[in-house]
């Protein structure tokens, strides 16, 4: 208990001129969330509610989901915690619900589709979420999968009177997303990008196929360019972006994030104290730099190598 107040009291992580970045946490549940809070991390950008689902053998309760995102808050509090609404189906399909097979699970029922087909499991996981809201916690909800506007006025829909300022915010992961940010920012009250699926569906790859592996290129020009079609997105509408994708686990691409100047990277807790120790190495003054090389890079190797250049100081 005494090493954890000490850590959760270091500093926000700086890069090595003193400017701060905000780092945050992808987490499966309260004891990930603990140990999240003793690396120093400012929130949870990503909770996969995926993994609480799966640890119950049917759907999960309203009072079942709210004790544990409001344990997941106190652990991380005052700072917030981002709950994703289930995204299951595709890789992650839950054994107590079952859906048809499917040709092509990533292009299925997954995400907010999954949901809205099942909109009794939509509107527990939205009550539990704004039970906890209204509690005083620092709670956001964000949307899986999102392709259209309609399915973030869906979801609000659904939000309690009584919690109506909760925020609500989505994921960009589809191209879809990423042709019509401007339009989705303006409905958001953040996004956080899903590259493990942006790289997925933009690139035309299976994130998990080792036969393809080789073209599953997070450095791609087509990747980096929707990222930062992303970010004037939401910096237009005024609101914050993120990143939790794998991208921001890797000090090389979580670099690339922050030239691409995402707001936020919200990485796995394995990788927070390597990404902090790496990236307390490379000066700020460094980035805009960086991201004018990344936007003109010719591919993903030389893109992905100005991005290393940096973290090993190399000028
Ligand atoms: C992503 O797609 O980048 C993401 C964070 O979600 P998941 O890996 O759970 O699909
Ligand atoms: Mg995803």
């Amino acid at each position: 208990e005494e090493k954890r107040r000490t850590w959760s009291k270091m500093a926000a992580p700086e890069l090595a001129d003193g400017k701060p970045y905000a780092l945050m946490a992808n987490v499966g549940g309260v004891a990930e969330a603990e140990q999240a809070a003793s690396f120093g991390a400012a929130g949870i950008g990503l909770f996969r509610t995926e993994f609480l689902f799966m640890r119950f053998s049917d759907f999960p309760g309203l009072d079942q989901q709210a004790d544990e995102y409001r344990a997941v808050c106190r652990a991380m509090a005052p700072a917030p915690v981002i709950v994703r609404l289930l995204d299951c189906g595709a890789d992650k399909p839950l054994p107590y619900a079952p859906h048809p097979p499917e040709d092509n699970p990533f292009l299925g029922e997954r995400g907010i589709r999954y949901l809205l087909a099942r909109e009794t499991q939509l509107k527990i996981q939205i009550q539990a979420i704004a039970r906890v809201f209204e509690e005083g916690h620092q709670i956001k909800a964000m949307i899986p999968m999102v392709i259209s506007a309609s399915e973030i006025d869906a979801v609000r829909s659904l939000v309690p009177a009584g919690a109506s300022a909760l925020p609500v915010g989505i994921m960009v992961e589809t191209p879809a997303s990423v042709m019509i940010v401007d339009r989705l920012a303006e409905k958001a009250d953040f996004i956080s990008i899903g590259t493990n699926d942006l790289v997925q569906y933009l690139l035309t790859v299976d994130r998990g196929n080792p036969r393809v592996s080789a073209y599953y290129q997070e450095f791609h020009p087509a990747v980096l360019a929707a990222i930062s079609r992303i970010v004037e997105g939401a910096h237009k509408a005024g609101i914050h972006v993120g990143v939790c994708g794998d991208m921001a686990s890797h000090p090389d691409s979580a670099l690339a994030l922050l030239a691409l100047g995402v707001d936020e990277i919200s990485a796995g807790i394995n990788a927070i104290p390597e990404l902090k120790a790496c990236l307390a190495g490379t000066r700020a003054s460094t980035l805009d730099e960086l991201a004018s090389r990344l936007m003109t890079a010719a591919d993903a190797d030389e893109a992905r190598m100005h991005a290393k250049k940096l973290i090993s100081g190399d000028p």
